[in-house]
């Protein structure tokens, strides 16, 4: 396929001139055609006014058409074939074995959110029928499901160029919601961003949609992104990225007319926890693990280990020195961007300049836009007491802290910011100390992992990728797994409307087969 370099309104590209920007390959540092050509004001007026108006049809057909429409998106990226993982590579530095694993993990999100809507519970229909002879006031007929909450703008995520970019896992949930979406293309992944997104427009026309279901719009520099949250039509923003891009974002958005949700997920440390049995017991193996999943990826994942606790004590002592000496083995990698390489760059400088921060172990450092694997260390003091010490270096880095006592430990738990995710490393010697982590970590975080590591999310009905702020701005959603279709439906209920009225999904002849809350008890 030949890459425009346009921007996809419905079934149209666009024909817009605005800014010129290329592709940028961090392996060889250098920049990749085609032109693209920045979208301007008509074409998010243009890719918002199809959406609604393409709304009120895509939100009400059939959960089968939506469920085969996503299939075939899914079908439609694997038949692009291998120019889509080769574009990929050369605009992220990813290696190929994790585009085409990732490649695997956008189908299957797909998968599981055509699942969800033929199982139908995501309606959550309710059904209170009246009791006309109640007393002292009969009861009217009350009926509540959900319905799509309107269209949305999904944000691509530079460290995902696949699964959670065009066709990724918000879009996947908002299509599935019936939603239709407007997607803005991360600036680092234009040429596979327009690949994906011809996937789903040639989808959208193979499934009889109205064109406005999907639309990509092209570009670089904040004013495109504020346009498109700004729009009236928009309902609702799905977004991952740095923390001040997210609350940038959140800012526009409740600064409108209508203030509408940011589902923003943005800045997490994941705390890993070495309790004293498990340390004692298996320390070489939970260091060799912990470094595997700090450098996985350059370190690019919003779920990396940056932050180790532990008890002072020789078990830690030797905890510290194995891993740090794991790290000056290991080597650097390229980062998907020249600004990401940047930032990272003076977080470790940064950290490295702080008072009472020693380092443990650093790897080879390389020329280029690569990142090197680095490990420090600090006080409990320190860390309590400098808001350096707890922001999120976004990379291969990690700081360990040994606390004195597991008073310090849980003072240290109490001082987090909220996170996506807290690991523990535990025996059944632990357990005591675990049962007081467990009440606090609750409160800070949206996932609790027992002797794993938190890179690796599993795209499931269980899932929770989220957490209170700063990881995301919303701690009652996930961004991952089928719960994440909730972030855009909104409830309606319906009194005394006639059963030829009501959606098919509240009807007491059930056409759909879902399950049904009658009276407050599941049935169908
Ligand atoms: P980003 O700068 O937040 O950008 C994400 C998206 O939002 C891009 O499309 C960007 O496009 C847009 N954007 C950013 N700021 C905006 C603003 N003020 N107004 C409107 N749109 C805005 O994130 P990034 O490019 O992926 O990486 C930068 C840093 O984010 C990294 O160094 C890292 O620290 C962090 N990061 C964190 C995670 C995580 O999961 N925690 C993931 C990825 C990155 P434009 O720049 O074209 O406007």
């Amino acid at each position: 396929m030949t890459i425009t370099g346009k921007s996809l309104i419905g079934s149209s590209y666009s024909t817009s001139n605005g800014t010129v920007f290329q592709a940028f390959d961090p392996t060889l540092g250098t920049e990749i055609g085609p032109n693209f050509h920045s979208a301007d004001q008509c074409d998010v007026e243009h890719a918002c006014d199809l959406a609604q108006a393409a709304f009120d049809i895509y939100r009400e057909i059939n959960p089968e058409v939506r469920a085969g429409f996503l299939e075939m998106i899914g079908q439609y990226i694997l038949d692009i074939g291998d120019e889509l993982i080769v574009r990929a590579m050369a605009e992220s530095g990813l290696p190929r074995v994790r585009l085409e694993g990732e490649r695997s993990r956008t189908i299957a999100q797909l998968r599981l959110f055509a699942a969800v809507l033929r199982e139908g519970s995501w309606n959550d229909a309710r059904i209170d029928p009246a009791i006309p002879e109640r007393l002292p006031l009969p009861r009217v007929d009350l009926r509540l499901r959900n319905i799509a909450i309107g269209p949305v703008a999904v944000f691509g995520a530079s460290n995902f160029p696949l699964a959670f970019s065009v066709a990724g896992g918000d879009t996947a949930a908002a299509l599935a919601a019936g939603c239709p979406v407007v997607v803005k293309a991360h600036p680092a992944h234009p040429g596979t961003s327009e690949l994906v997104g011809r996937a789903i427009q040639q989808a959208v026309v193979a499934s009889k949609l109205p064109e406005g279901v999907f639309s990509l719009l092209t570009g670089i520099g904040n004013a495109l992104g504020s346009m498109l949250v700004q729009n009236a039509q928009i309902q609702a923003v799905g977004f991952t990225g740095s923390r001040q891009g997210g609350l940038a974002l959140m800012k526009v958005a409740a600064a409108r007319m209508q203030p509408i949700p940011v589902y923003a997920e943005m800045s997490s440390i994941n705390p890993i926890y070495l309790l004293p049995a498990a340390l004692a017991a298996r320390a070489d193996t939970i260091a060799r693990n912990f470094v595997d999943s700090v450098t996985m990826g350059a370190g690019q994942f919003c779920t990396n280990p940056g932050l180790v606790l532990g008890l002072a004590g020789a078990d830690f002592e030797r905890f510290a020195q194995l891993a740090g000496k794991e790290f000056t083995q290991r080597s650097a990698a390229t980062m998907l961007t020249a600004g990401i390489h940047a930032a990272y760059q003076h977080g470790v400088a940064t950290l490295a300049a702080q008072a009472d921060v020693k380092q443990l172990g650093q790897g080879v450092a390389a020329d280029g836009y690569q990142a090197t694997p680095t490990l420090f260390a600090t006080s409990a003091h320190a860390f309590l007491n400098n808001p350096n010490l707890s922001a999120e270096v976004f990379g291969p880095v990690s700081l360990m802290i040994a606390c004195e006592n597991e008073a310090e430990l849980l003072q240290v738990t109490e001082h987090l910011e909220g996170q996506l995710t807290a690991t523990l490393q535990m025996d059944d010697g632990d357990k005591a100390l675990v049962r007081r982590l467990l009440p606090l970590l609750e409160r800070k975080v949206g996932r609790i992992l027992a002797n794993s590591f938190p890179t690796g999310v599993e795209v499931s009905h269980a899932m929770v990728h989220g957490g209170p702020f700063p990881a995301t701005s919303d701690s009652r959603s996930t961004s991952v797994g089928s719960a994440a279709i909730y972030r855009f439906l909104r409830p309606v209920s319906y009194q005394n409307l006639a059963q030829d009225l009501l959606p098919a999904a509240v009807q007491d002849a059930n056409p759909l087969h879902i399950w049904q809350r009658r009276d407050g008890r599941l049935w169908r």
